[in-house]
């Protein structure tokens, strides 16, 4: 289960937490990182705080966009120290742990993190199916990111010791007939969702309100196959095609 998980750093600004973050992922047993826009990498600062993990930061993947981060993963989850505006899944970092043991062989899981300073935003936070919350004191809630990834490969590592607790698995599309649509169809099924309703005039572009976070949100919780979603984009390319038939007919 840990080879199935990809840790993600958002924008990271301080290059020694790269570094920590590898400790901490290496530590526990976790191989692959992949930066989204490092401030600054490589850097001999992330180097010397790995310690004896460089090796994790020399194959250490560099995108330039979240979507890239995610395209091929089933199972995407956000970390953050703070409650934000629309309610979305959440789950503790045990919790979390053992939505991973279920995962399938081939099913991959990426846990992002984000900005020292100001953590993920709100759209970043959208594209995730659960989000994750370090329980700490309330007046008190944001770690260093090196420690928050710590506290949750730790986790991650003991529900691979806990055998009984793997025994449990939750049911997470492991005995499907189908496979899982990936990040990337889903953000395409968004894409087409979105314009679909903006051409039956549904969502105003002027003024889209929370109406795609919610139905990011549902969607996301039904964890659709890859038929699933190509039936539902059948029924998007109907319906544009069958208003663009109507606007003729006028
Ligand atoms: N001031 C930022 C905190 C950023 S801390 C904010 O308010 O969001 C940098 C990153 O560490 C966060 O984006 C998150 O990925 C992780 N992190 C810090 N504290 C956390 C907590 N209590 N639970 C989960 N993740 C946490």
């Amino acid at each position: 289960m840990l080879q199935n998980i990809r840790i993600v750093l958002v924008n990271t600004t301080h290059p020694g937490n790269i570094g920590a973050v590898a400790r901490a992922m290496k530590n526990m047993g976790l191989g692959e990182l992949c930066l989204v826009e490092p401030k600054i990498f490589p850097d001999e600062d992330a180097f010397a705080r790995a310690s004896g993990a460089t090796d994790l930061l020399d194959k250490a993947q560099v995108v330039s966009s979240l979507d890239e981060a995610l395209a091929d993963c089933h199972l995407v989850v956000g970390t953050s120290a703070r409650s934000r505006n629309i309610p979305w899944p959440l789950l503790n970092p045990r919790e979390l742990a053992g939505v991973a043991t279920g995962l399938g062989e081939n099913q991959k899981m990426a846990i992002v993190f984000g900005r020292e300073d100001r953590g993920l935003t709100n759209e970043e936070l959208q594209r995730c199916h659960y989000h994750v919350h370090i329980p700490t004191d309330e007046s008190f809630s944001s770690l260093n990111i090196g420690a928050a990834v710590q506290v949750i490969c730790y986790e991650l590592r003991m529900a691979v010791l806990q055998q009984d607790v793997a025994d449990d698995k939750p049911q997470w599309g492991t005995e499907w007939d189908v496979d899982q649509a990936d990040m990337q169809e889903l953000e395409r099924m968004f894409e087409h969702l979105e314009q679909t309703m903006i051409d039956i005039e549904f969502l105003d572009p002027e003024n889209p309100r929370q109406l795609m976070p919610r139905l990011r949100r549902l969607f996301l919780r039904a964890l659709p196959d890859k038929i699933e979603v190509n039936v539902l984009r059948g029924i998007l390319t109907a319906t544009q095609k069958r208003l663009k038939k109507s606007d003729t007919d006028v």
